[in-house]
């Protein structure tokens, strides 16, 4: 289902273009995905187009797609553009925390350490407060930054023990970052060396590839009258929701194991009869197929239209039952 080979990314980034052309008041969440695409088909140069086409639109966060135009030059060669657009970056000190972290990053797969800490730490000077609670944006500044400062060898600050508390993992912080496994390259058996190195990998990995999409993995959900309109018109579809309440239940729990599988960045998106007939006339398919529903839920999230999941316990539930979370789909 997902793009996995070169060419599957190549393909859905050239999707994800198409539909901007359809919705150009989406162009940003769908071309930065876009990039993302181009990027693990390693298209830079061409995920360096769609990036500057979109900083020459106006985009709602600029520091963003710098950041992210910045990382991928520098993977291809451009280090000194690269460098220019990460101290602009740096001197405009945005307010988002994800062009931050993209930039440490990219010191970092650079090898540059001291910079990259000086970078985590300026964004978490400017971001953390005591005052506000941490959100997962937040605290991936701090864990990033504990990362650089165990490579670094720093003593542990209060930063650190914060990212060490907050930390949720099977392995404890300290020891995913300390730097002797990091650098284990003094040990003997090559199994153990290949597992630490896939260990850090994947955390690093998982990170990275929910900051290059910073567009949620989304669930479909009817309201019941849509879903009730829908089957209607197409009773092939009732293999999917044999009932409403089945249905919400059923968004749920599927969103509750991709959290438990280790998925970032959750979200629901709404789906409505004539938005998905749209939807497959556009893509030339009948909208009785049941395959075509997963894609409408992905082409919605790339247009920036999910809503984030999970509600707070005390928010109102998803389901707009408008009971809140926690005593609606959100009961243990
Ligand atoms: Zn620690
Ligand atoms: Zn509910």
């Amino acid at each position: 289902m997902r793009p996995d080979t070169p060419a599957e990314h190549i393909a859905e980034a050239e999707r994800l273009i198409r539909t901007a052309t359809r919705y150009p008041e989406d162009q940003e969440p769908l071309l930065l995905q876009a990039a993302a695409h181009l990027e693990l088909a390693d298209e830079r140069e061409r995920a360096s187009t769609l990036y500057d086409q979109l900083l020459s639109s106006d985009p709602a966060d600029p520091h963003l797609v710098k950041a992210l135009q910045a990382a991928n030059l520098w993977e291809y060669g451009h280090e000194a553009e690269a460098r220019t657009l990460i101290s602009g970056i740096r001197a405009a000190a945005p307010t988002d925390p994800a062009p931050w972290e993209v930039i440490a990053e990219a010191l970092e797969a650079h090898d540059e350490l001291a910079d990259s800490e000086e970078c985590f730490t300026e964004a978490a000077t400017l971001l953390v407060k005591e005052s506000d609670p941490l959100t997962p944006a937040t605290t991936a500044l701090l864990t990033g930054r504990h990362r650089v400062r165990r490579l670094l060898a720093l003593p542990h600050d209060e930063w650190d023990m914060v990212a060490d508390t907050r930390h949720t993992g099977p392995v404890p912080l300290d020891e995913l970052h300390d730097p002797k496994r990091i650098w284990a390259l003094g040990s003997n058996d090559p199994a153990e060396l290949r597992a630490e190195i896939a260990r850090l990998r994947a955390e690093l990995g998982d990170r990275r590839a929910a900051l290059s999409r910073p567009f949620p993995v989304a669930l479909l959900h009817w309201p019941v009258e849509e879903l009730t309109e829908l089957l209607t018109a197409y009773p092939t579809l009732a293999t999917e929701y044999p009932s409403h309440a089945a249905h919400l239940t059923a968004v749920e729990t599927s969103l509750r194991s991709l959290a438990a599988s280790g998925t970032h960045n959750l979200g629901i998106v709404t789906g409505s009869v004539p938005s998905y007939e749209a939807f497959a006339a556009s893509e030339k398919t009948s909208p009785a197929s049941p395959s075509l529903l997963a894609e409408y839920a992905t082409t919605l999230a790339a247009r920036g239209k999910a809503t984030p999941w999970p509600p707070s316990p005390t928010s109102p539930c998803w389901c707009t039952s408008t009971k809140p979370y926690a005593q609606c789909h959100g009961a243990p």
